[in-house]
C-alpha cells in the first residue's frame, strides 16, 4: 500500500487568495482592527498558527479564546468569500486525483493540511476535489504541522499495514519538507505555491518539480521509489553517527 499525504493550498489548488477576504472580516468583527492578510507572509503555517501571528501583528494578545473565535468566524465566512477570487485546481492534479481512483487502488491519499477540517473541506467543496479525499488530518490548535503530520500517519495505519518507504507528503513549502521528515516520509515538493524550485532544493526533498507531474509520471515515480533508498533525515541523526 502506498499512501500520500496531500497538503492542499499552492498544492491541490490556489484561492488566489480568496480566504483573506473572510480572515480580514474575522479579524474585523473579533478585533475591531483592519487587516491584510494579502500582505502577511503565511505560507505553509497552520490555520490557528496564522491566527497567532495576526494578534500579535495587532499587538494583542492572542489567548485561546481570541484564536478560537477568529478561526470559528474566519470558517463561516471562507465559502461566500471563495468566488471572490479567480482561483483554480493546480495543473494535472485533478488528472492524477482521477488517475490514481480508477487505476490504482492501491494507492491510498489522504489531506494533510494546516486548513481546519471546516476551512478545508469549504476549498475541496468549492473546487470540487472534495469526493478525493474522504479523511485526512488538518489543524486543530495551535501545535505545529509535525504534530498533524503524526495524526495523519496514525489515520493511515488505521486502515492497514504502512510501510515508511511507502509514505509521501506532497506540499509547496519547505514547513511540508519538515513535517514529512518528522514522520520519515519522502516529500514530493511542488513549486506551485509561495516558494520557487530553487528556494524548495535548499530544504533537499526526496523528489522536487516545478509542478505536479502528469498521472503516468507521478506513478512511475511513486513505483520507482522502492529502488531508492530513504535518506535519514539530518533532524534524527544520533549526534554520535555524525
Ligand atoms: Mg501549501
Amino acid at each position: 500500500m502506498i499512501v500520500l499525504f496531500w497538503d492542499i493550498d499552492g498544492t491541490l489548488l490556489t484561492t488566489a487568495k480568496a480566504g483573506a477576504f473572510a480572515w480580514d472580516d474575522s479579524v474585523r468583527e473579533v478585533t475591531g482592527c483592519d487587516y491584510d492578510l494579502k500582505s502577511v507572509q503565511i505560507a505553509g503555517l497552520t490555520d490557528y498558527q496564522i491566527a497567532v501571528n495576526t494578534f500579535k501583528n495587532l499587538g494583542i494578545n492572542p489567548t485561546p479564546d481570541l484564536v478560537e473565535r477568529l478561526v470559528h468566524r474566519y470558517e463561516e465566512l471562507l465559502p461566500s468569500s471563495l468566488p471572490r477570487r479567480k482561483g483554480r485546481v493546480l495543473d494535472n492534479v485533478r488528472e492524477v486525483l482521477e488517475y490514481l481512483r480508477l487505476e490504482r487502488q492501491d494507492i491510498r491519499s489522504y489531506l494533510l493540511t494546516g486548513n481546519t477540517r471546516v476551512g478545508a473541506r469549504a476549498k475541496l467543496v468549492y473546487y470540487d476535489l472534495v469526493d478525493y479525499f474522504p479523511e485526512g488530518a488538518f489543524c486543530e490548535d495551535v501545535s505545529d504541522r509535525a504534530t498533524i503530520a503524526k495524526r495523519a500517519v496514525k489515520l493511515a495505519r488505521s486502515k492497514g499495514e504502512v510501510a515508511k518507504e511507502s509514505m509521501f507528503v506532497i506540499g509547496d513549502t519547505p514547513h511540508d519538507i519538515k513535517c514529512a521528515r518528522a514522520i520519515s516520509a519522502r516529500t514530493i515538493a511542488v513549486a506551485t505555491g509561495g516558494y520557487s524550485v530553487d528556494e524548495l532544493s535548499s530544504y533537499k526533498p526526496w523528489h522536487l518539480c516545478a509542478r505536479l507531474p502528469s498521472p503516468k509520471t507521478f506513478v512511475q515515480l511513486l513505483d520507482s521509489s522502492k529502488d531508492t533508498q530513504l535518506p535519514i533525515p539530518s533532524e534524527v541523526v544520533p549526534p554520535h553517527s555524525q
